[in-house]
């Protein structure tokens, strides 16, 4: 393959990830990310089955996770007074392995800092694509030439505005928020079964507990704007006024929590992963928030990407097509899941329906798709192909 030069945007998961491998098969990689360090702490991020293993398998962090992973941790629905009305279990939410997801970008990071080149704290400002590569400006350094980028981003991706067009023809909001709270940002405190409870109204979600003792929440709500961090705590704020059981406590510790995340719940759809030399990876191009499928399928993504370009003959042309045929059916395991309206139903009759629900074994059924799921992919052997 001619195209040796890459820039790759987003250094968390799928970035690194796919970094990882282009490096494996001689390309010269460069990993933008506009966080001037790499990003520690947040949610918890879990993979399933023996295709996602493998892969973990193949790029020999597998067990590295394991000794970071947080553990699985059981769901208590209560109700005001504290008393179970309903369990999830940990081994639904958290899959196989669970580690925290800063700790995964930093095993990721360990494996490809030496051989790629990471630049913190800039951006893609602008992408112009020319017969023999892509020319790129960055917010501050030195315009550059690549022979091909990939925007791993994640769900407001800049490289597909820049390539494909605005958020809004891609990502769908699906009538919910969720925002996640915790300590300072760190590791993972080893594997462990942990119980976080949770509190529900109609619309409304609140959870307590759970791997850094994070606080979750989800509500119910059209789209928001948002002036600062202070205006999305202010909301949160005012949505969970009045809830009951320990959620006063949980609202006057928020201020406490530093590590503080909220966006909309939200699925990318993309009519094409590609477009001429730019290939979009991980949530950019199919994130389904706590959808419990986006790590998995941003490493997979990234693998078979990276594999496609190393086995095309045709040169990246051919390679992203086929990348866009198998992953198009892999993420498929994502379905038309929504977290928000499964977790935090609008009506009380929802609610009743959910705890049913959980406690059936229907759910016992739709556990066992989604495991299945994540195995349905042909995975080819791309390792074979490594030049270093
Ligand atoms: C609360 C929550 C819970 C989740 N739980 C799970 C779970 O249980 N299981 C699971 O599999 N997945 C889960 N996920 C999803 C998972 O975190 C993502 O699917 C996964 O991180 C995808 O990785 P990514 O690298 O594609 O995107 P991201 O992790 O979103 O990373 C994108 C990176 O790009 C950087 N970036 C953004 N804009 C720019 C720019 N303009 N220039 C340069 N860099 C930029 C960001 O700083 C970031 O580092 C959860 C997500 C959330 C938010």
């Amino acid at each position: 393959m001619q195209n040796r030069t890459v820039l790759i945007s987003g250094a968390s998961i799928a970035g690194p990830a796919l970094a990882y491998w282009l490096d494996r098969y001689g390309f010269d990689v460069t990993v933008v990310e506009r966080a001037p360090q790499l990003r520690p702490g947040g949610q918890a991020v879990d993979f399933k089955g023996s295709v996602q293993r493998t892969v973990l398998e193949r790029m020999g962090i597998y067990d590295e996770i394991r000794r970071h992973s947080t553990g699985a941790t059981d769901t208590v629905f209560v109700d005001a007074d504290g008393r179970e009305r309903a369990r999830m279990s940990g081994d639904f939410t958290g899959g196989e392995v669970e580690i925290l997801r800063g700790d995964l970008a930093a095993i990721l990071y360990g494996r490809t800092a030496e051989h790629c080149r990471y630049v913190f704290g800039d951006s893609i400002n602008a992408l112009r694509e020319t017969e023999s590569g892509v020319e790129v400006e960055f917010e501050h350094g030195p315009a550059r030439r690549f022979d091909l980028v990939f925007g791993a981003d994640g769900i407001h991706s800049r490289v597909r505005r820049l390539v494909f067009g605005p958020e809004a023809d891609f990502v769908e909001h699906r009538g919910y928020y969720y925002a996640i709270a915790g300590d300072a940002p760190g590791s993972g405190d080893g594997p462990r079964r942990r119980v976080a409870h949770a509190h529900s109204a109609p619309g409304l979600l609140a959870v307590r507990g759970g791997p850094k003792a994070q606080q979750m929440y989800m509500f119910a709500a059209g789209q928001l704007e948002f002036a600062d961090e202070a205006a999305q705590r202010r909301v949160l704020t005012e949505r969970f006024a009045g809830m009951g059981w320990q959620v006063p406590e949980m609202l006057a510790e928020l201020p406490d929590h530093p590590d503080f995340y909220l966006d909309a719940i939200a699925r990318v759809r993309m009519p094409s992963y590609v477009s001429g030399r730019v290939a979009l990876v991980g949530d950019s191009a199919y994130g389904n928030t706590l959808g419990g499928f986006g790590t998995g399928s941003a490493v997979v993504g990234a693998y078979v990407l990276a594999g496609e370009l190393a086995v095309a003959a045709g040169g990246y042309g051919t390679a992203f097509a086929r990348y866009e045929k198998i992953m198009r059916g892999y993420v498929k395991i994502g379905g038309n899941s929504n977290a928000g309206r499964f977790l935090a139903p609008k009506t009380g009759y929802g609610l009743r329906a959910r705890n049913w629900f959980l406690g059936s074994r229907l759910f016992d059924l739709m556990d066992k798709y989604a495991a299945d799921a994540t195995d349905d992919i042909d995975l080819a052997d791309y390792p074979a192909l490594e030049t270093r």
